[in-house]
């Protein structure tokens, strides 16, 4: 196997470190700790493991975490109460509601509601369009988290090929934003992608975040290519990302293994935009 194996565990646990560290600091300044407020509506199995890991990452970092969790039927109207409520609260720093919603509410509705201030996820279309004119901006938690898996790889972004496949608000169109913004030339890929593996092959940085398993091979790999697989896809083989590992780390110069790559970030940059939240509103 050629290719270095980032290490997003590792990687995670120093973000987390610093962030503890920073985190401290701002109680001992503020007089109380940074607070995220997170909303579960329904009791979506994922949805609740996803919560319980980033309440324990708050608690362990010295973030406070509060929790409003609702019942299945509950309204759109009595969701934007909550999130309004949130947003006037002056002991809460970050707003996270946990996607998706049940069917009843618009999640996009909702989203609009969050204060910008103290959007965690960066989802408002506040933060997407501060980001897109290269405005100071909170930025969803998973584009980030690829940012600094590559600024930590010592990754060379000024100049560079990169290709992202996938264009959702979440994740493909922020990961491109901030590469774009490091001077990248970058192409986005998407479903409607013609002969998506000679596009991808003239990536010198390499993301993935589509959601199908093992969709990238060796064929859409330019050899010496640092490649960032964001998918997470769960097959009767276990855990599987979107691109092919064992073909890849073949000919790529670093990949992110799938589990234990890009998934740990994500946690670590929520506690990272929850304590720039908390400094940004002092
Ligand atoms: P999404 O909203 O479903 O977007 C998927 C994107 O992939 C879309 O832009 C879609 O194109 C494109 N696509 C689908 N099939 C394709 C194909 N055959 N060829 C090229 N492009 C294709 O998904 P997402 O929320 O961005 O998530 C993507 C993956 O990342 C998922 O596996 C998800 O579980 C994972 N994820 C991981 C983390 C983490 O923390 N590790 C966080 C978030 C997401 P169209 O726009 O044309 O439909």
């Amino acid at each position: 196997m050629a290719a270095r194996i980032i290490d997003g565990k590792a990687i995670a646990a120093e973000v987390r470190e610093r962030v503890k560290a920073e985190a401290a600091e701002f109680a001992a300044g503020a007089g109380r700790p940074a607070a995220l407020a997170t909303v579960l509506v329904g009791d979506d199995p994922a949805s609740q493991i996803y919560i319980r890991k980033k309440r324990e990452a708050c608690e362990e970092a010295g973030i406070r975490s509060i929790h409003h969790g609702l019942e299945a039927a509950t309204s759109e109207n009595e969701l934007l109460e909550l999130v309004g409520h949130l947003g006037l609260d002056s002991e809460v720093d970050g707003i996270l509601v946990q996607l998706p919603v049940p069917e009843q509410i618009d999640p996009d509705r909702v989203i609009a509601a969050i204060d910008p201030a103290k959007d965690v996820d960066g989802l408002t279309p506040t933060n997407a369009g501060r980001l897109a004119q290269g405005m100071p901006a909170l930025v969803s938690c998973t584009p980030v988290g690829v940012m600094e898996l590559l600024r930590h790889e010592g990754v060379e972004l000024d100049g560079a090929e990169a290709v992202v496949v996938g264009r959702s608000k979440l994740v493909g169109v922020p990961v491109a934003r901030l590469l774009l913004a490091a001077n990248a030339t970058v192409t986005v890929c998407h479903s409607r992608t013609r002969d998506l593996a000679s596009v991808c092959r003239r990536a010198e940085v390499l993301v993935a975040a589509v959601g199908v398993p093992r969709l990238l091979g060796a064929d859409a790999v330019r050899p010496g290519a640092v490649v960032i697989d964001v998918g997470v896809n769960r097959t009767a083989d276990g855990l599987q990302g979107d691109v092919d590992f064992e073909a890849v780390s073949e000919l790529a110069a670093a990949i992110t293994p799938v589990p234990g790559g890009v998934g740990p970030m994500t946690i670590a940059m929520l506690l990272a935009n929850t304590l720039a939240a908390a400094r940004s509103r002092l």
